[in-house]
């Protein structure tokens, strides 16, 4: 609460005043410092990122808070004004639930260097589990803000990759780049296509006036207990099938295209085929969907994304009936170029891309059918590409 007894919507606010009344004004050992990092809708590119393919995410205007000020001992006390929970754990300890990520990233940062402890407040405007990546905002935000306490830089794709680690070996899913890669580097008004495999990466501009439009369905995805690492198994399975039958070059799905599928397809069962079918035409979506932002051909885009949809409901099966309600919901409203689930799926959002003189009509017309045709716990919202992880001056 602030002091005019409002709570702030902002997360940084929100930050600043959670560490002081849990620690204090100061510690005595330096600065407060604030890191944000945003959460993240991704274009099309699903469940690309483990199979070194492609992906074209954008970061958007909700972001994770982390308020950090540096310890005189190694111990890291981190509390979450959003639950209202707290906890303090030493460099050896493996705390659980939310603690893990905050755990996590602090022990792969300091695996080469030495990082004094730190005092962390966190406030989040990203809704948690919906498919927004509030894991990766806040992975990358407390490594941004540890970093910045203790007066260590970083560049920003190996922040990603510290994170990256942090999160699988850490927190035990086996994800790709995706999330930490569109937190750490996305930029204003901008899509950025990453090549998971070479990470290489390009902002690619909006070329255009149109806004996003999320659909969180309020059913809430646990990805370390989803079908996600079943799906990562599959496609590591279908991989090995095709090797054998055409070759070792094949090393991922990346090496995998359209004709080859087709020509040694039949050596592999139903499943694993149609996994393999939509890694393969999802990678020629993303570039396709590339190229059409880029000059400005919103139409294609969508029909990429929609096609995207179709593809991870019947072909890698990672959709739910509310996430296809909310892209047939998003789909027949005008203004929609075109929608589809966003994130991991089994529950989580839905981004639907708008023209912008369309957009708060867009937003008015779902919202008033949404609990009915989605969900008692949906939420619509709209937001605007945003910038990856920063560090914020205090207010
Ligand atoms: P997503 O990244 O799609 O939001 P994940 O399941 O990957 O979903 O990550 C969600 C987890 O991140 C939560 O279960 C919680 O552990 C952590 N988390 C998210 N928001 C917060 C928050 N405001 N404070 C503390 N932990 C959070
Ligand atoms: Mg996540």
């Amino acid at each position: 609460m602030s002091e005019t007894g409002q709570e702030s919507d902002d997360p940084v606010e929100r930050a600043q005043v959670g560490f002081r009344d849990e620690f204090g004004e100061t510690n005595g050992s330096g600065n407060l410092e604030v890191a944000r990092a945003p959460g993240r809708v991704n274009l099309v590119g699903g469940h690309t990122d483990y199979n070194d393919g492609f992906c074209l995410p954008v970061a958007i205007d909700r972001h994770v808070a982390v308020a950090a000020e540096a310890r005189d001992d190694e111990q890291i006390r981190v509390y979450s004004t959003d639950f209202d929970e707290r906890a303090t754990f030493a460099p050896d300890d493996d705390p659980t639930g939310w603690v893990a990520y905050v755990a996590a990233v602090a022990s792969v940062l300091r695996e080469d260097r030495n990082l004094p402890g730190a005092s962390l407040a966190i406030a989040s405007s990203v809704p948690t589990g919906a498919g927004l990546s509030s894991s990766a905002a806040i992975e990358l935000a407390v490594g941004r803000a540890m970093l910045e306490v203790a007066g260590q830089e970083l560049s920003p794709t190996d922040l990603a990759l510290a994170c990256w680690r942090a999160e699988r070996d850490g927190v035990g899913v086996e994800c790709g780049i995706l999330d930490q890669f569109a937190v750490g580097l996305c930029e204003p008004n901008a899509a950025l296509f990453l090549d998971c495999r070479t990470r290489v990466f390009e902002h690619v501009p909006i070329a255009g006036d149109v806004g996003i439009l999320v659909v969180d369905t309020g059913v809430s995805h646990e990805l370390t207990d989803s079908g996600y690492n079943d799906r990562v198994r599959e496609c590591e399975a279908a991989v090995s099938t095709l090797q054998n039958a055409a070759g070792s070059d094949i090393q991922s799905l990346r090496d995998v295209d359209e004709d080859l599928l087709e020509t040694h397809g039949d050596e592999l069962d139903d499943v694993l085929y149609r996994r393999a079918r939509h890694v393969v035409t999802e990678n020629e979506r993303v570039v396709a969907a590339r190229d059409a932002l880029e000059n400005g051909d919103f139409d294609r885009v969508g029909a990429a994304m929609l096609a995207s949809h179709e593809s991870l409901r019947d072909d890698y099966e990672v959709s739910c009936p509310e996430l296809d309600a909310a892209v047939e919901l998003a789909a027949e409203t005008d203004g929609v170029y075109g929608a589809r689930m966003t994130g991991g799926g089994f529950g989580g959002s839905v981004v639907a891309l708008v023209a912008g003189d369309a957009l708060e009509r867009a937003e008015q017309s779902i919202r008033s059918v949404v609990a009915d045709r989605v969900g008692k716990n949906a939420q619509v919202f709209t937001c605007r590409p945003s910038e990856g992880v920063r560090v914020v001056s205090p207010r």
